[in-house]
């Protein structure tokens, strides 16, 4: 029931069903547990979303980071062929038929794939620098390898004729000659004037010091691998059978001795024992050195 303040206007009642205010109330407790259940809901799933939103945003920061590591990955790939191809170039230059590199890599590696799960994008990345590293062990033997080639062919060099004996005219070549005596010259006679240097062409063993027939006074000199040098018409020795020599050491001095005409060295090399032409020997790198070697 209504009643006005002032008593002036009638008082306005309503009557109200007992269920009726039963209804209001529970529609009204309905009501605020509604809204606070919506408030409470709401702000889970705004809060849900923003760790959505910061997981997708942290997934394609992943992404560009395994992509980086991927194309990463192809260049340290790309840079190990070359690695490679620069070996076997390397090998090639040296002569190196039998040395071939031990690292075996294609081209054709694949790219990497864009794939939306980390995981499947990882997958590759890791097969590669697995595969990468592998390479660089074998990278690393075939460079090994080579050093232990470089050294081994260091020695050989030392112990392979590679100089002139001393410096002069070829005045007589290896082979076949009519003057000034007919028949087939062994070595290769240099002009030089009496008593000049005679420089030993290598690393080795003098095995003989003395008088040969027709080579006056001789030094020969035994380099190992089947190879010795002669040095013929000498005045005089500096070394004896035994001594051992090293490449440009003097070994004896410039004469007229033997079948000469007139001073000169009458230079020899020798392979089993048999001259070959020394022309080949006089002026060797290590590098032209090793393709005389054989079983390299
Ligand atoms: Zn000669």
């Amino acid at each position: 029931m209504l009643i006005p303040h002032d008593g002036s206007g009638p008082a306005f009642s309503v009557r109200v069903p007992y269920f009726a205010l039963y209804f209001l109330t529970g529609l009204l407790i309905f009501s605020v547990c509604l809204v606070g259940s919506s408030f409470v809901y709401s702000s889970i799933l705004s809060r849900r979303l923003a760790h959505y939103y910061q997981a997708i945003a942290k997934n394609r920061e992943q992404q560009a980071i395994i992509n980086s590591f991927s194309l990463e990955t192809n260049r340290v790939q790309t840079a190990l062929v070359e690695l490679q191809q620069q070996d076997n170039q390397l090998r090639q230059l040296l002569g190196l038929k039998s040395w071939q590199s031990k690292v075996k890599l294609t081209r054709n590696f694949q790219k990497s794939q864009l794939a939306d799960e980390p995981q499947a994008m990882i997958e590759p990345v890791v097969q590669k620098m697995q595969t990468a590293h592998q390479k660089l062990g074998e990278q690393r033997e075939s460079l090994a390898d080579l050093k232990k080639w470089v050294n081994q062919a260091r020695e050989r060099f030392a112990n392979t004729p590679s100089c002139w004996p001393l410096y002069g005219r070829i005045v007589s070549s290896f082979g076949y000659r009519v003057y000034p005596w007919r028949g087939f010259h062994t070595g290769v006679d240099i002009s030089a004037s009496y008593g000049s240097a005679i420089h030993c062409t290598a690393d080795g063993l003098v095995s003989f010091v003395g008088w040969q027939q027709g080579y006056g006074k001789t030094v020969i000199v035994d380099h190992g691998y089947g190879k010795s040098t002669l040095y013929a018409h000498c005045s005089r020795f500096t070394v004896s059978r035994g001594t051992k020599v090293k490449k440009g050491n003097l070994v004896a001095y410039v004469g007229v001795t033997g079948n000469s005409t007139g001073p000169h060295l009458h230079y020899e090399v020798r392979e089993g024992g048999q001259p070959i032409n020394p022309v080949a020997y006089l002026n060797l790198n290590v590098l032209t050195a090793s393709r005389t070697w054989k079983g390299n």
